[in-house]
């Protein structure tokens, strides 16, 4: 061997000497994939490594996502100080006095228009710890009724209806280890694939089992493309093919009746309704074939073991809530819940948008699920608190209605965490433009995102890689995250601004925490009792297990199946439930004959603050895409990859075409995740669901056109 060839072994030598490794999970999806962190001195440089861990929900496994979170949390564009807007443009600041300004000026909004006129937004991706003392922090340092999250546009319309029919709102019913068990899958506007893709291989499994796969879907998804019958629904009409199900499962003999009798209630009012459905009607209105209809209703009624999915598609809708109690009613005739292989669930986006919206980050809800207009609820909390529940405020208003607050002059500070709705949010330039009239708008980010860069005052705060904390998983599942990494700069954490702001409030002795332990152990015994109830999780056991909530006692196991004898209802039964027809959605015509419909793709999450800063997930989809079908495109004279006009009554975006023939022809698909022209929700409707306040994102009456017309060229 050459002295040159040893030279280089012994520096690689060196290398590896200096290479060092820690453990982390995820940022993004409600998974939690874990991972480790690899961090190398390559002589003069460092290199990062994604290593896929063992835990019992990924199974080892890791998406593209996953494997370069880190390259957002290293990113040079990081906020590393506090940022004060002065004559218009961001200076640093020390956090003394950024947290007296913060002070000062929700002091003098709240003795000038109230003490509702501060308000607070959250996120689901904060931990369990940082929602928790974020409700607190609203309710008890600033005594403000108004605190909503982004999660209002994620899990609001299946949190209300699983709430309402079973009593009780966890994303799944059954563990996931339950779907290999299922003998007939049904996915409702749910896209797996992209989403969620570690969660693939359960979907492999069922299918290497027999598993008949139904996957309902306007778009021909990576989803879709494992199904054995894929239902190409016209957009927002998934309520009508649910009761279209429900009327073969009847007429048919599907009815479990023993367990209608046993463990429902509701039922005969509901058989009248579905008695007066017509199957053609159905087939019309969905524009799903009715043999396709009866095929589906077939495969699930007589599969002895089967499981439905939803998620946005089918509850980004003005009529979501309605949607979901109605495909709940096909899985209470049928009995099919509570067994292994067979159960209910919503797949939770966010990471965390499962904890997040347990423990008081919600308008009307304290920590455990409990309701903030219960006096028992109230008091119980309270006193957690060591406060009086008199103090309490009451309930506030939703994400969006917020907004509308804002820019009616009703709300004029806001403190807002982990969240980016000038991009998220519906109707999107409508939110810019409200932020814009606030006296006084703070944000916390990791960067400075849209929404921050409308701020008055910026705090930077710690990535997934330097934060412990909890989050709970798509299965109801609390995970522990320990921090990995140093924190750079003078980032703190949230629940640290959270404990400083609350003392130069007058109010630090409510918030006297030294970790994310110490307040995980307060929300451990707030939560004691009420439905979430995380008592018997400690970070001693979630040192060496994931564990499913309710989990009532240390010595608790855990419930990883509910429902397996009765519901959460008093009486232990689920309801039935029928509700009028006609919710009022935006429709197509002369002027707008297209729908449009949004959703993720595979390398971006959310708002994109955090993806579209990741160079390896950046150059694997630099931009938005419209999807849309080859005749319709050449209709509008749209070639593919064609700038294109999008518009809706609300307003604008522009984005390149690209030709999908699996598309329904009245349809288009953006995705949501860019800024700018290309913001996708500049255009989308603010239509509300009445009964969950969640945005119609998923459906509304658009046009488009090339911004340079082929004809003229
Ligand atoms: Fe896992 Fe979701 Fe992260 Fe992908 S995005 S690695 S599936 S947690």
């Amino acid at each position: 061997m050459t002295n040159e060839l040893l030279r280089y072994f012994r520096a690689k030598e060196k290398e590896r000497a200096s290479e060092t490794a820690a453990a982390t999970q995820c940022p993004f999806c409600s998974v939690q994939c874990t991972l480790q962190l690899v961090e190398e001195q390559i002589v003069e440089r460092r290199r990062y490594k994604a290593i896929p861990t063992d835990n019992p929900t990924s199974h080892g496994r890791l998406c593209l996502k996953g494997m370069h979170a880190h390259q957002h949390a290293l990113h040079p564009e990081r906020l590393l100080f506090p940022l004060a807007k002065v004559n218009g443009r961001f200076v640093r600041v020390s956090w003394d006095e950024a947290l007296a300004m913060i002070a000062e000026r929700i002091v003098s909004i709240q003795n000038e228009d109230g003490a509702d006129a501060f308000a607070v937004y959250g996120g689901g991706s904060l931990t369990n710890e940082e929602a928790y003392l974020l409700g607190k922090f609203a309710r008890v340092a600033l005594g403000t009724r108004h605190i909503d999250y982004n999660g209002r546009f994620c899990m609001s319309a299946a949190a209300a209806a699983m709430n309402d029919a079973f009593g009780l709102d966890r994303g799944l019913t059954n563990p996931l280890s339950d779907i290999p068990l299922a003998q007939t899958i049904i996915l409702v506007g749910t896209n797996i694939a992209e989403c969620q893709p570690t969660l693939m291989p359960y979907f492999y499994e069922a299918k290497k089992n027999g598993a008949f796969m139904i996957v309902v879907d306007p778009r021909e998804t990576r989803t879709a493309e494992l199904a054995d019958l894929h239902l190409r629904i016209k957009p927002g009409t998934d309520a009508a093919l649910a009761d279209g199900l429900a009327k073969v499962l009847l007429e048919e003999g599907y009815v479990n009746e023993t367990f209608v009798r046993e463990r429902t209630a509701g039922f005969v009012e509901w058989n009248q309704h579905i008695a007066t459905v017509d199957i053609d009607e159905v087939a019309r209105v969905t524009d799903v074939p009715a043999e396709n209809i009866r095929l589906a209703a077939r495969k699930y009624g007589e599969a002895a073991e089967a499981i439905v999915l939803t998620a946005r598609g089918l509850e980004q809708q003005a009529d979501g809530y309605v949607a979901v109690r109605s495909w709940i009613n096909v899985v209470l005739a049928t009995g099919k819940i509570g067994r292994p292989g067979s159960g209910f669930g919503s797949i939770t986006g966010q990471g965390n948008g499962q904890g997040g919206r347990e423990h008081g980050q919600k308008a009307d809800q304290l920590p455990g699920y409990r309701s903030i207009e219960h006096p028992q609820h109230r008091q119980y909390i309270a006193s957690v608190w060591g406060v009086s529940s008199d103090e309490l405020p009451r309930k506030g208003v939703s994400a969006y209605e917020m907004m509308k607050k804002i820019d009616a002059g009703e709300i004029t500070g806001l403190f807002v965490m982990g969240s980016n709705p000038v991009v998220s949010s519906p109707n999107a330039t409508f939110v810019a433009e409200a932020l814009q009239k606030l006296k006084f708008l703070v944000v916390a980010d990791l960067f400075l995102s849209e929404t921050a860069e409308l701020a008055d005052l910026v705090l930077p705060v710690s990535s997934y890689l330097e934060d412990e904390g909890t989050v709970t998983n798509v299965e109801g599942r609390v995970c522990w995250r320990p921090a990995a990494r140093k924190r750079p700069g003078e980032v703190k954490h949230d629940w640290e601004i959270l404990c400083a702001l609350a003392h130069k409030l007058g109010k630090g002795q409510y918030f006297s925490f030294a970790s994310a332990e110490d307040i995980f152990n307060e929300l451990r015994l707030a939560s004691r009792g009420g439905k979430a109830d995380y008592y018997g999780v400690t970070y001693e056991r979630l040192r060496r297990e994931r564990v499913y909530w309710p989990c009532p006692e240390v010595s608790h196991p855990g419930t990883p199946r509910l429902f397996t004898d009765r519901f959460a209802h008093s009486d232990g039964k689920a309801r039935f439930a029928v509700f009028p027809s006609g919710v009022e959605k935006e429709e197509t015509d002369e002027l707008y004959p297209l729908y449009l419909t949004t959703g993720r793709v595979l390398a971006h999450y959310l708002s994109g603050t955090q993806t579209r800063r990741s160079p390896a997930l950046s150059a694997r989809q630099p931009e938005a895409v419209m999807d849309i079908h080859p005749e319709t495109a050449k209709r509008y004279r749209i070639g593919p990859g064609m700038l294109v006009r999008i518009e809706t009554r609300r307003g604008t975006a522009v984005v390149r075409s690209r030709y999908n023939d699996q598309m329904r022809a009245d349809t288009i698909f953006v995705p949501f995740h860019w800024s700018g022209l290309q913001q996708i929700n500049n255009v989308t409707a603010d239509e509300l669901d009445p009964y969950c306040w969640m945005p119609a994102f998923k459906r509304c009456a658009a046009r488009v056109r090339p911004i340079v017309d082929l004809g003229r060229n």
